[in-house]
């Protein structure tokens, strides 16, 4: 299954003859928050969200969204919430030194971001996930141990088994799978092997635009080195237990 596929440049049926093609099950994240987010599409109130759950109503597929900073919550009710399968969000938008939403993967990104002391900020950069994983009632953490350009050919330097721990636990404590995700390649074995140990669930992410989807190999190889199971495996979770029922905020 690829809980991490967009829609974007596409339709609901050209995505359905991939998954039918590549036999992987997806799941549909549509970007999610208030209209400050910038993206193709955005879903931001529940009549939208409702558009979008009729849109998928009867697909082979699960119905996500990928949430966008920390106050997409305010944009919908927790019923029309619990109207998805699950909530996948990013730590990779971090607030600026003006405290607003910043892309991390944007170029200009040293003007709004101090990432002058590279070890300082990715221990910003850890606090970071923990807040948002502290703050967001949300089921997989995408891109997990993603790192902006410059810092993240040097991966291990900066993802530090204490850094990498912190994650973890945060991840455990509020019941957040761990996506490994095959776009990025990330993350790397090390960090997964300290995960499966600590018992954490794993989703699979293409973040695949068309025809991308469901293309999924880094993910099978660490899955097949992790030697991993069903059980170790998110699956969405039946109603009452999602995370937007199951966090009050
Ligand atoms: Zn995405």
């Amino acid at each position: 299954m690829d809980f991490h596929v967009h829609l974007d440049n596409s339709t609901i049926d050209k995505v359905l003859e991939l998954s039918r093609e590549r036999r992987i099950k997806f799941g549909i994240v549509d970007h999610a928050g208030t209209k400050e987010n910038q993206y193709p599409t955005l879903l931001s109130n529940d009549a939208e969200l409702r558009r979008y759950l009729a849109m998928l109503e009867g697909k082979p597929v699960f119905k996500g969204v990928q949430a966008e900073w920390t106050d997409w919550m305010s944009c919908f009710s927790t019923a029309a919430l619990a109207q998805l399968d699950y909530v996948l969000t990013d730590a990779m938008t971090f607030p600026g030194k003006d405290g607003k939403r910043v892309k991390l993967w944007t170029p200009d990104v040293a003007q709004q971001v101090d990432m002058s002391d590279k070890q300082a900020f990715m221990d910003r950069f850890v606090d970071w996930h923990v807040e948002v994983m502290t703050r967001e009632p949300f089921d997989i953490l995408a891109n997990t141990t993603w790192l902006p350009a410059g810092m993240l050919e040097e991966w291990e330097l900066y993802w530090t088994p204490p850094r990498m721990k912190k994650v973890i636990d945060a991840a455990l404590k509020y019941g957040i799978a761990l996506e490994i995700s095959s776009s990025y390649k990330l993350p790397k074995l090390p960090f997964l092997k300290l995960a499966k140990a600590a018992g954490a669930k794993f989703s699979f992410g293409s973040n695949g635009r068309y025809p991308n989807m469901g293309k999924l190999d880094y993910s099978f190889e660490m899955a097949k080195q992790l030697d991993l199971k069903a059980a170790d495996m998110f699956a969405p979770a039946p109603d009452g237990q999602k995370a937007v029922q199951r966090r009050k905020l």
